[in-house]
């Protein structure tokens, strides 16, 4: 088929890669999003994404990381500006925890460039961290972090040049395929095109309609705190972070720097299975309350960086039933691609699954290990 027309719901983190990769493969793309481009309601703001390569959740994810930082790379070159900052990662658990040492064994298995450190170790590298002797650090060289907005915006203007159409202020209502295309039901009319690729985020689960197929959203918190000037968590000084709480959460952050959108200051968050919300009926401020997610455990472990908090965002999980993405096509059309489900931890892998839907629209499948991330069959 010659320049299929390519309908992409949702230009948000995957669904503007996929315009992106898609124009550039020549297709005639279309992209529909409810709100505007950049905007700061679902998955994709917030002004910092860790990126690591050390995945113990499955070993197939190594090999999209390692494309997809090559294609990172490729993005700053084109941009001219660091939409990735190559400022490396450190993991932070008791001895013998599986977060550090799953970490360190995928390391092992994929040649990755670390370094094992004992908790006093870690405390004379990076004296902001008071841990225990008994913890351990693992310093991955290759990690870093991506800024969101930059990347979301990189990648639709990339999309655009290519000869993509994106249409902001559409809200898709519903979607239909059968064998001589398909057609997107809008708020502004219906829209009909041969391929169909549904990037939802946290509103996938109904948009999606896949049988068997659960995405449950999530309200997370992010902080920046006033860290005093003499912390040492300037870019140079600390390299992204995470560490493991004892109830298996995940304290993480990223090196204060200037130059980034959004509130300056020391960024801090938690990732964990946070309350279950509407996507659609949700109060997107915060409150004093919510500080109480990551502050003491800043005091604990971070006491020379604490600080008043100064900003806090909210930002929205689509969380999958096992944290494992779900891309593939419909069990009901294969003119239907879907992606979804990237449950706190899918931006890193933004440009890959560009790559990946583009192949899975225009040829219907890809070359890449995506197997593991296959969607329920009916
Ligand atoms: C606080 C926070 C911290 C995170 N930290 C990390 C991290 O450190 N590292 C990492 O790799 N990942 C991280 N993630 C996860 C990552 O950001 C997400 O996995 C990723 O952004 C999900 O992309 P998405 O395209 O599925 O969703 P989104 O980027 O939200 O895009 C979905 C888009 O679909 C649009 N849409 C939905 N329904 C419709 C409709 N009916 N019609 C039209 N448009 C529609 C939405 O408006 C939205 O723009 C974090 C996420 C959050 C919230």
């Amino acid at each position: 088929m010659t320049s299929p027309r390519v309908i992409v719901v949702g230009v948000g983190t995957m669904g503007a890669a996929a315009c992106a990769h898609l124009a550039r493969r020549g297709a005639d793309v279309i992209g529909l999003e409810r709100f505007s481009i950049g905007h700061t309601f679902g998955s994709h703001s917030g002004q910092s994404r860790a990126y690591r390569l050390a995945y113990y959740e499955h070993p197939d994810y190594v090999p999209l990381l390692r494309r997809a930082r090559e294609l990172w790379m490729d993005i700053n070159e084109r941009t001219g500006r660091e939409v990735f900052c190559p400022v490396g990662g450190v993991y932070l658990a008791p001895h013998g925890a599986d977060f550090v040492r799953l970490a360190h064994e995928a390391a092992v298995t994929h040649g990755l460039e670390v370094e094992l450190l004992d908790g006093a170790e870690a405390r004379s590298r990076y004296p902001v961290f008071d841990v225990p002797d008994d913890w351990q650090a693992l310093i991955e060289f290759p990690a870093g972090f991506i800024v969101p907005e930059w990347a979301v915006a990189a990648h639709a203007q990339l999309a655009r040049a290519a000869g993509a159409q994106l249409r902001e202020h559409v809200r898709v209502t519903g979607w239909d395929a059968d064998g001589s295309g398909v057609c997107v039901s809008t708020d502004q009319g219906p829209v009909h095109g041969d391929r169909l690729v549904l990037c939802g985020g946290a509103w996938a689960g109904p948009l999606c309609a896949v049988p068997g197929m659960t995405i449950r959203p999530s309200r997370q918190v992010l902080g920046w705190l006033d860290a005093p000037m003499r912390a040492p968590v300037d870019r140079g000084q600390l390299p992204v972070w995470a560490m493991e709480l004892a109830d298996a959460s995940v304290l993480y952050g990223f090196p204060r720097m200037e130059g980034l959108p959004g509130p300056s200051g020391f960024k801090v968050a938690r990732h964990w299975a946070a309350h279950t919300t509407d996507p659609d009926d949700l109060d997107r401020g915060t409150c004093d309350a919510d500080a109480d997610d990551f502050l003491p455990h800043v005091a604990q472990y971070l006491p020379s960086a604490m600080g008043d908090v100064t900003a806090m965002e909210s930002c929205l999980y689509g969380n999958s039933e096992d944290g494992h993405f779900r891309i593939g096509l419909h069990p009901d059309s294969e003119r239907v691609v879907v992606a979804a489900g990237f449950s706190g931890h899918g931006f890193k892998f933004q440009p890959v699954i560009g790559e990946i839907l583009a192949d899975l629209a225009i040829d219907g499948g890809t070359a890449h290990p995506i197997e593991f991330l296959s969607l329920p069959q009916a």
